[in-house]
């Protein structure tokens, strides 16, 4: 699971340090020295994650993190604060501005990594690489093949084939099921960012997905909500099925 890490940390040996962890990790790093060019960076590239110092020279922490979930296009990139203050009170606040974790300093490479994979696990699902078997259907990032199970012999798994897209498309919304995505969260999150294709592109690959289930008789798994976007769902396309059947 590669993703790009923004670490904002004034203090060169702590950035260092961190860097060369993440990198060891497998993740791609960009490193801040203050708000001011983190800001900078977070518009020229989205980082999948944010290691944020909590004391900066230009700009608190807190700050910097109530600045990112203000905004929409950064407001659910997952932030774990950096932090040497240890008092509750603290840590509170922290997690009020909108951080998904933080860390004490001095703290071990190890624990950093940890931390990291945990947040990412739970916020960014569909970053993992772990197989996902789901409403009949099993999906392996890692190969990037997906497979239905038989109805009458549920050991029995059959591929079958999508395109790229469609893929993603099906991984992201295997990963949050049950959640409705309007277009823009899918175009954001699917097709990354500062990408300039339009709403309608997500319904032609949609369809494109639906048409693909509807072949293996599990359509009703992908469905439009009125006005807001587009979920997975397992229970709401048993519902369907058995008021079909
Ligand atoms: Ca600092």
């Amino acid at each position: 699971m590669a993703v790009t890490i923004l670490v904002v940390e004034d203090e060169p040996a702590i950035q260092e340090l961190i860097s060369h962890n993440l990198k060891r990790a497998g993740h791609d790093t960009l490193c801040a020295d203050d708000a001011e060019q983190a800001i900078s960076m977070v518009n020229n590239v989205l980082p999948d994650l944010v290691l944020l110092d909590w004391m900066l020279p230009d700009m608190s922490g807190i700050e910097f993190a109530r600045k990112l979930r203000r905004e929409s296009r950064t407001q659910s990139v997952p932030i774990i604060m950096l932090t040497a203050r240890v008092e509750e009170q603290d840590k509170i606040l922290g997690l009020d501005a909108g951080a998904d974790d933080y860390i004490t300093k001095p703290f071990s490479p190890r624990e950093l990594i940890a931390r990291i994979k945990a947040v990412l696990r739970r916020r960014l699902p569909e970053m993992s690489d772990e197989i996902i078997a789901l409403g009949g259907l099993k999906l392996d990032p890692t190969t990037h093949r997906v497979f239905v199970y038989s109805i009458k012999d549920p050991s029995k798994l059959t591929e079958f084939t999508l395109g790229p897209t469609e893929f993603r498309l099906l991984h992201f919304l295997m990963a949050h099921k049950e959640r409705v995505h309007t277009r823009a969260q899918l175009l954001d999150r699917v097709w990354g960012d500062h990408v300039f294709i339009e709403d309608r592109t997500v319904d032609v690959h949609i369809r494109r997905l639906r048409k693909a289930l509807e072949d293996i008789g599990k359509d009703g798994l992908v469905q439009t909500v009125r006005g807001t976007g587009y979920r997975f769902s397992i229970e709401s396309a048993m519902e369907t099925a058995s008021t079909a059947g």
